[in-house]
């Protein structure tokens, strides 16, 4: 009998729909990038520009479950809705 997938197995049958939402919204201090502030290297088209050398926090993220909630919504609902999510409206800057 084979054994149940673990979370993390589950967790990574999820895509990344290359929304660009995690390139946004959280901040990233080894990039120096504050909440709800684009990272520098985001491309017009929510493309990584540096794909092959980004740091190890974004090699290491992964899509879960917010990533097909956010998939759901226009796309200039995607950043507020995971600054919510996170609890962090209030550090982005006004828009
Ligand atoms: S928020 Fe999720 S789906 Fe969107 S780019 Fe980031 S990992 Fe991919
Ligand atoms: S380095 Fe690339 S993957 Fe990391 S936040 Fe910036 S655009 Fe996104």
């Amino acid at each position: 009998m084979s054994s149940p997938k673990s979370a993390p197995e589950m967790r990574d049958r999820i895509p990344c729909f290359r929304c660009g939402t995690c390139c946004i919204a959280p901040d990233i201090s080894t990039l120096r990038k504050p909440v709800g502030v684009p990272c520098a290297h985001l491309r017009d088209d929510r493309l990584c520009g540096i794909y092959p050398d980004r740091p190890p926090v974004c090699r290491d993220y992964r899509p879960d479950d917010l990533c097909l909630a956010l998939q759901a919504l226009p796309p200039d609902e995607r950043v507020p809705y995971y600054l919510a999510y996170y609890g962090m409206t209030d550090e982005a800057p006004a828009s």
